[in-house]
C-alpha cells in the first residue's frame, strides 16, 4: 500500500521537467511558497509494470558563483526532498558533458546513503551514447542513457528506479488504519495529535536545527489501532517562522499517498485557499479517503446555522469531494474531536466495502429504468452489466457496447445511484467503462 517517492534533482535545463512529462500518469502542481520565491511544484504519480511510485520534482539545484548564493530556501526545498525520497534520480545532459555542479551535486547524493540512479539526458541517437561514460567518474553506478523528449530508454530508466525500492512487505496491516492528518501550517495539527493521543510527544531534533517527530504515532480508540501521521513535523514552538513551516507539501502528499484516511485541517478563521483545495484534489485522485475537519470552531462566534452555513461554504469550493464528511470541533478545547474515531474508522470501512454483482446489477437494471444511457449519434449505448473490481477505493468496471457512447454526465448518474445504495461516505469510487463486443 506504500508508494515510494521518488526525488527528481540536476541542474537547470538537463530536461527534469521534460522527463516528467514524459513518464507522468496523473500530475499535479502544487504551489508553495518558498521564503523570497512562489513556485510550482510538480508531484506525479507513475507506474512500471506492478510498480507504482510518486516522482517528486525537488525544484532544481542551481549553484551560483558563490556556492551559498543560491537562495537557501531552494537548497534546502531540494534537501528536504532528498531526506524524504526512497529513491533519487539524478539527471544529467549529455549535451553539455559533466560539470563542476554536477560533481557538486553528485557528493551531496553521496552522502545521503540513499539508491541514486544517474541518468543522462539528451542521449538522442545511438552514436552518443558514448557521452554517457564519463559520467562513470560521479562515483554513483552505471548511469542510464536515455533522451526525454524522444522517450527513449525510460524502460531501462524505470526497471533501475524500481529495483531501488524498499521490499514490500506484507505486514499485517489489515486492521491498523493509517491516518493523514494535513492542512496548512497553524491548523492544528500537532494540536490535534496531541488532544487525540492524551500527551504531548517528544521532541527530536534534526540537523537543519528545527525538529520533528521521530515516529508515527499509535492511536488506540476502542479497540483499534490507528496511525496518526502528522504532516508538519513538529518544531519548537519559538521557531514558528522557520522555513520548515513551509514544508508541509512534500510531507502531506508523501503521508496521503501512504495513508488510508486523509484529515483535512480547515482552520474555521480562515477560507479554504487553492492549495488547500489544490491538496484535497491530490487526496481524492488517489483514491484516500477524506475527512474535513473544521477546526478552531471554539474561536467562532456562532448563531444556529453558523456551522450550516459553514459547511455549504466549504462545499461550494469543493464540488468533486461531496462525499466527505465534515466535523466541527476544536483540537485546543477537545471539543467533538472525540468523534475522530468512529469517523476515520467507518470511512475505512466505506472504503473497503464490496458489493456482490448481483446486487450491482439489480442496481443498474433499476438505473436503467429510471434514465436510460441516452443515444448517440444515432447509435444507443447498451450497459451490459458491471462488476466491482477493488477496493480502497471501490473501483467499478461497466461492461458497455461502445465505451464511447457513455458520457460523463452518465457515470455521475452512477455514482449518484451508487452513493444512494450503499453511501461509501469519505471515500471517493471509480467507475471504468469498458467496450465489450
Ligand atoms: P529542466 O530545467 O531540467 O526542467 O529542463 P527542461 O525539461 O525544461 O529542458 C531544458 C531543455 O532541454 C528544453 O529545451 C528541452 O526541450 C531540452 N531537452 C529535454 N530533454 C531533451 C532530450 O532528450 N534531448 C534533447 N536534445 N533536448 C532535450
Ligand atoms: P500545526 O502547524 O497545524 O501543527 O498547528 P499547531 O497544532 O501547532 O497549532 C497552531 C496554533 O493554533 C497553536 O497556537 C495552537 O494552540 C492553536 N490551536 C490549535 N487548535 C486550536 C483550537 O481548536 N482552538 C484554538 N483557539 N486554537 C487552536
Amino acid at each position: 500500500m506504500s508508494k515510494p517517492l521518488v526525488a527528481i534533482v540536476g541542474r537547470p535545463n538537463v530536461g527534469k521537467s521534460t522527463l516528467i512529462n514524459g513518464l507522468a500518469q496523473r500530475r499535479v502542481s502544487i504551489v508553495e511558497d518558498i521564503p523570497g520565491v512562489t513556485r510550482d511544484r510538480i508531484y506525479c504519480d507513475v507506474k512500471w509494470l506492478d510498480r507504482e511510485f510518486t516522482l517528486i520534482d525537488t525544484g532544481g539545484i542551481e549553484f551560483k558563483d558563490e556556492r551559498d548564493q543560491i537562495s537557501s530556501g531552494i537548497r534546502q526545498q531540494a534537501e528536504l526532498a532528498i531526506d524524504e525520497a526512497d529513491v533519487i534520480l539524478f539527471v544529467v545532459d549529455a549535451r553539455t558533458g559533466m560539470t563542476a555542479d554536477d560533481e557538486t551535486i553528485a557528493g551531496l547524493l553521496r552522502r545521503t546513503g540513499k539508491p541514486v540512479v544517474l541518468c543522462v539526458n539528451k542521449v538522442d541517437s545511438e552514436n552518443q551514447e558514448m557521452d554517457v561514460y564519463e559520467f562513470y567518474s560521479l562515483g554513483l553506478g552505471d548511469p542510464v542513457g536515455i533522451s526525454a523528449v524522444n522517450r527513449l530508454g525510460f524502460g531501462e530508466l524505470l526497471d533501475r528506479i524500481t529495483e531501488g525500492f524498499p521490499a514490500r512487505t506484507e505486514e499485517s496491516s489489515e486492521d491498523i488504519i493509517r491516518t493523514a492528518i494535513v492542512g496548512r501550517p497553524n491548523v492544528g495539527k500537532s494540536t490535534l495529535i496531541n488532544s487525540l493521543l492524551g500527551y504531548q510527544r517528544s521532541l527530536v531534533a534534526d540537523e537543519m536545527g528545527t525538529t520533528r517527530d521521530a515516529v508515527d504515532s499509535v492511536w488506540k480508540f476502542k479497540g483499534k489501532t490507528f496511525v496518526l501521521v502528522d504532516t508538519a513535523g513538529m518544531r519548537k514552538k519559538s521557531k514558528i517562522d522557520e522555513p520548515v513551516e513551509k514544508y508541509s507539501v512534500i510531507r502531506s502528499i508523501r503521508a496521503i499517498d501512504n495513508c488510508d484516511v486523509a484529515i483535512f485541517i480547515l482552520d474555521a478563521e480562515d477560507m479554504l485557499t487553492e492549495q488547500d483545495k489544490k491538496i484535497i484534489g491530490y487526496i481524492h485522485e488517489a483514491g484516500k479517503g477524506l475527512i474535513l475537519f473544521v477546526n478552531k470552531w471554539d474561536t467562532i462566534e456562532k448563531g444556529n446555522t453558523t456551522n450550516v452555513e459553514f459547511e455549504k461554504e466549504i462545499r461550494k469550493g469543493l464540488p468533486f469531494a461531496s462525499y466527505a464528511p465534515v466535523l466541527f470541533g476544536s483540537a485546543l478545547t477537545k471539543q467533538r474531536i472525540h468523534r475522530l474515531g468512529d469517523m476515520i474508522y467507518a470511512v475505512a470501512e466505506q472504503a473497503s466495502l464490496r458489493v456482490p454483482t448481483a446486487v450491482l446489477n439489480d442496481l443498474l437494471e433499476d438505473a436503467k429504468m429510471v434514465n436510460p444511457p441516452p443515444a448517440h449519434s444515432g447509435r444507443v449505448a447498451k450497459i451490459y452489466y458491471m462488476t466491482q473490481v477493488g477496493i480502497r477505493p471501490p473501483t467499478f468496471v461497466m461492461f458497455v457496447n461502445d465505451a464511447n457512447l457513455i458520457h460523463f454526465s452518465y457515470v455521475r448518474f452512477m455514482e449518484n445511484r451508487l452513493r444512494e445504495a450503499f453511501s461509501f461516505e469519505g471515500t471517493p469510487i471509480r467507475i471504468v467503462i469498458r467496450s465489450k463486443k
